[in-house]
């Protein structure tokens, strides 16, 4: 109850404040700091995935700097070979602003990154930019473009139709729950029904030669993942565990320590504010933490 309230008022908090908190879920402001944390994660042997934080973008002006932080994170990628891709949130290049346009962006983008003999994935939005996002990765493909990947979200709905449709490419594909607030209707609001079906999304990936990036730090999933790969045998080729950083570290050091391939989503940039607080309301100490904080205990 007073979980979900604070959850309500978070966004309405002073940023400095929320800062606080959410400083641990992102690199830093720059991306020397996405660098960083990506060259520390190498020396665990894990990897990472960059984004430039930004979102939502509605207009040209805006997209354009999105666009050229993107290119900036190739060109560093390229320059300190990291073992790491770019993440590219579609909206934040304009593809809420209209779909050629934002295409466009990004084909620019996952073509400099193939050029450079790197990858890119496309995050997943909310619903309005789902078909928009995997008409545009279907595009890409359809280009010749390999070295880009994808992300399907458990709790939608049309999730499985979504599987089924992209069989025959053999995808990259990023399995999550999804984090964004859809209605009823579309989406599946109960939280084992939402695990339930990401085993069943995971078990059609696994079956029909996906590569799938694993991305949760539900333990449920971890352990019916790591079932799932055993039972089929699956080589290290075939698949990748993903955590978001400054989430169940000890977790995700554990996983490495078993040799499974294991990637950490790496935000960096100033736009931090409705990323972080999307992870803080997901953060089951967060209510504590700000409590002790707001009553000075602890201090
Ligand atoms: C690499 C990666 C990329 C993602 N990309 C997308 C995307 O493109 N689109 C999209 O909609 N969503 C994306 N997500 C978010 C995802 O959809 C979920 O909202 C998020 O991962 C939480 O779900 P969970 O499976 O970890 O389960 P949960 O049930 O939320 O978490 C399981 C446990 O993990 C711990 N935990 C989870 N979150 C936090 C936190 N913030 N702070 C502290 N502890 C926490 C807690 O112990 C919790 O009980 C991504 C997630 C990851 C890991």
């Amino acid at each position: 109850m007073i979980s979900s309230l604070i959850a309500k008022i978070i966004p309405y908090f002073p940023k400095p404040f929320v800062y606080i908190f959410a400083k641990k879920y992102i690199a830093g402001p720059s991306l020397s700091d996405a660098v960083n944390v990506t060259k520390s994660l190498m020396d665990m042997n894990g990897m990472s995935t960059i984004d430039a934080l930004g979102e939502f973008v509605t207009t040209k002006e805006v997209a354009e700097h999105e666009l050229g932080l993107c290119y900036q994170v190739l060109d560093s990628i390229k320059d300190n070979n990291l073992e790491t891709y770019l993440s590219i949130k579609p909206t934040s290049v304009g593809l809420g602003i209209d779909f050629d346009y934002g295409y466009n962006n990004i084909r620019g983008l996952v073509a400099k990154a193939k050029e450079y003999g790197l990858r890119a994935r496309l995050d997943m939005e909310n619903s309005p930019y789902t078909d928009m996002t995997l008409d545009a990765y279907r595009k890409l493909r359809s280009e010749g473009f390999d070295n880009v990947g994808v992300v399907l979200q458990a709790y939608m709905k049309r999730s499985e139709a979504d599987v089924k449709s992209l069989i025959d490419l053999k995808p990259n594909v990023r399995l999550c729950k999804g984090i964004y607030n859809e209605a009823p209707e579309i989406a599946i609001k109960d939280k084992q029904g939402i695990r339930d079906n990401y085993k069943k999304l995971l078990d059609l990936m696994l079956d029909n030669e996906f590569y799938v990036g694993i991305a949760t730090h539900d333990e449920e999933l971890i352990q019916y993942s790591l079932d799932a790969l055993k039972r089929r045998n699956l080589p290290k080729k075939q698949y990748e565990f993903q955590m978001l950083l400054g989430v169940r570290e000890e977790r995700r050091n554990s996983l490495l320590k078993l040799g499974h391939p294991l990637r950490v989503y790496v935000p960096f940039g100033d736009d931090w504010f409705g990323y972080a607080t999307r992870r803080l309301k997901e953060n089951p100490q967060m209510v504590t933490h700000i409590t002790k904080s707001i009553f000075g205990i602890g201090k």
